[in-house]
């Protein structure tokens, strides 16, 4: 076995952490933009919690709140003018996954000046100011990876920024996830489970992924079957949070592999979330895996008997699914997955295009 590390993130867990610990904020820099959706950061309560921290530490603050769903070039480009204006040194994203991942590509073109954001996808190495990641969301596991993932409006798909962009901080309180309306809140938690199955049935996982990969699959257990209900205890939200974490930690070393490659397509083409996207597309994935033993052993611990359980958890969490896309399109989508180098080298043995089209065609069949 052969691998590498690497996970620079410091990481403050629990209730109350923002607050009682912003001074680490003050450390990185004296002025912070704000990167965050319409919603999220006021409707959690972290906007509140942290201008009033960044005023207590003298640290001048401007928000950017125009962070959409999958952010595009546009919006992090518009960003990143907003952030040399107000002559940024930290850039705090606040929210969901889409408003860290945009905050990180921020900090790479605001730490640049002249560069261009489509310079973001050729592979190197960049300076970038320093990140902060306040979660709203308990799935994407974005404050503890260095990956920014854009919508590529041109090519209708989303991709993963080809420079890592680790936040210096990151704040995960489980008060912030209260409001999630129940859709995202089911939607994230399969995002952070798939991130925990596809670390661990990557070619690149490690004993050390490995181990993080199952200790999130044990927290995240016994929420499957709750986590649809309003009301959900203090110990279940940090264990959502917890796993969300872990999975972060998980694909951090090892990256993503089937799913996420094909749930991108359905999310920037056909509006499905992409927690939902990418783990309707699971089941085929796991019935295809060359490592069966390993499928077992994770569905084991998810306290699963078989492929049809996961299935059916999938259908429950992701909710009624009608796309109706006709099978020549889905022909055409496994086909451009099969160029995804990346993704197709990540899943430890040969994949079919017949194999990814019925990927799609699960995850894009109505209910029964
Ligand atoms: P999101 O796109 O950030 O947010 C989804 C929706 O939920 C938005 O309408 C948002 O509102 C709302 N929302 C979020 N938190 C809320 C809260 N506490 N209360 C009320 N509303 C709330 O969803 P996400 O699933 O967290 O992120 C998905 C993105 O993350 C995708 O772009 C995906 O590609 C990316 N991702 C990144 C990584 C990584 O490692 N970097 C990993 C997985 C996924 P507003 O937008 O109005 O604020
Ligand atoms: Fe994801």
């Amino acid at each position: 076995m052969r691998f590498t590390h690497s996970n620079p993130v410091e990481l403050l867990f629990g209730q109350g952490v923002l607050t009682d610990q912003a001074g680490r904020i003050r450390t990185l820099g004296s002025r912070a933009l704000i990167v965050t959706g319409r919603t999220s950061a006021r409707a959690s309560g972290i906007l509140n919690e942290l201008t009033e921290s960044l005023n207590n530490h003298a640290v001048q603050w401007e928000i950017f709140d125009g962070v959409e769903e999958n952010p595009g070039f546009d919006v992090v480009a518009r960003g990143a003018l907003y952030a040399g204006r107000f002559n940024a040194d930290i850039i705090i994203g606040a929210g969901g996954g889409s408003p860290m991942d945009a905050a990180k590509a921020i900090a790479v073109l605001a730490g640049n000046p002249g560069l261009a954001v489509e310079e973001l996808l050729f592979p190197q190495k960049r300076t970038h100011l320093p990140v902060v990641c306040i979660p709203s969301t308990a799935g994407t596991g974005s404050e503890v990876t260095p990956y920014a993932i854009l919508t590529l409006e041109g090519l209708q798909t989303k991709s993963s920024l080809k420079c890592s962009i680790w936040p210096a901080l990151s704040y995960v309180d489980t008060r912030y996830l209260h409001s999630m309306p129940p859709g995202v809140r089911c939607a994230t938690c399969l995002d952070g489970l798939l991130h925990l199955m596809e670390s661990a049935l990557s070619s690149r996982a490690s004993f050390l992924s490995d181990a993080y990969a199952e200790k999130g699959l044990e927290l995240v257990a016994p929420l499957l079957p709750v986590l649809r209900q309003n009301r959900l205890d203090e110990q279940q939200w940090e264990s959502l949070a917890a796993s969300s974490v872990l999975g972060g930690m998980s694909i951090a070393q090892t990256g993503t592999t089937l799913p996420h490659g094909a749930g991108y397509l359905l999310t920037v083409r056909h509006g499905l979330e992409h927690g939902r996207a990418t783990a309707l597309t699971a089941p085929v994935w796991l019935q295809i895996h060359p490592d069966q033993q390993k499928v077992g052993r994770l569905l084991a611990i998810l306290g699963m008997a078989a492929v049809e359980d996961f299935r059916e958890t999938v259908r429950e969490l992701a909710g009624p699914v009608r796309l109706e896309l006709p099978s020549e399109l889905l022909k055409s989508y496994a086909a451009e997955l099969m160029n995804n180098g990346q993704k197709l080298a990540n899943h430890p043995g040969p994949v079919t295009a017949g194999d990814l089209e019925a990927m799609y065609r699960e995850a894009t069949r109505e209910d029964p």
